[in-house]
């Protein structure tokens, strides 16, 4: 069994409900290791981005919406960024999160016991699971900057910036 790296991403419904402790009390029963963690507003740009490869479903625009906290707004619209790493690590955290419809997921797992399907019919399952391990590295390298994690998982190069303007503590 490999070693894996996967994003698991606490969605806006998960953090209005205010189930991070439970959620990741319940992925810590895996004992791997988070190697970067962070709070995101996520933009249109992400959202489309992460989604991509449902880009031609019907609740795509919704899915974004989602995905985005635009529903519940201020101050729920931001989600919870992790990569965790482990052995076998993504078939594991996945079977945690459970299925991708909350009511065909298993009870115990957090998409079953915290997911519900909206009026609208999206399925607001409070946690993003990397399905693969090629998804995963696009995925990571898409939420995550190399010096943001605390290993070095991918290969990285050095490419030096002129006239860049960055926000730093006065
Ligand atoms: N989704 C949905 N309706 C569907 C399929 C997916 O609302 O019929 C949403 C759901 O929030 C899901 C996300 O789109 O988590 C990504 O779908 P995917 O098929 O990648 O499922 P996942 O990998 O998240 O289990
Ligand atoms: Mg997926």
């Amino acid at each position: 069994m490999a070693i894996e790296q996967l994003l698991i991403l606490i969605k806006p419904d998960g953090i209005k409900k205010s189930l991070t402790g439970n959620i990741l009390t319940k992925l810590s029963e895996a004992r791997m290791l988070i190697i970067g963690a962070k709070t995101v507003k996520v933009s249109k740009e992400l959202a489309e981005q992460h989604y991509y490869q449902l880009k031609d479903k019907p609740f795509f625009g919704e899915l974004a919406d989602y995905i985005q906290g635009k529903v519940y707004g201020e101050p729920w619209d931001r989600v919870l960024a992790f990569v965790y790493q482990g052995e076998d690590a993504i078939a594991r955290m996945r079977k945690i999160a459970g299925a991708t419809n909350p009511e065909e997921a298993d009870p115990v797992s957090i998409r079953g016991a915290y997911g519900r399907i909206t009026t609208k019919g999206v399925y607001e399952n409070v946690v993003h699971c990397s399905s693969d391990p090629s998804e995963a590295e696009r995925e990571i390298k898409l939420w995550f900057k190399p010096e943001e994690i605390v290993k070095s998982i991918y290969p990285t190069k050095k490419i030096v910036l002129e006239k860049e303007t960055k926000e730093v503590w006065v």
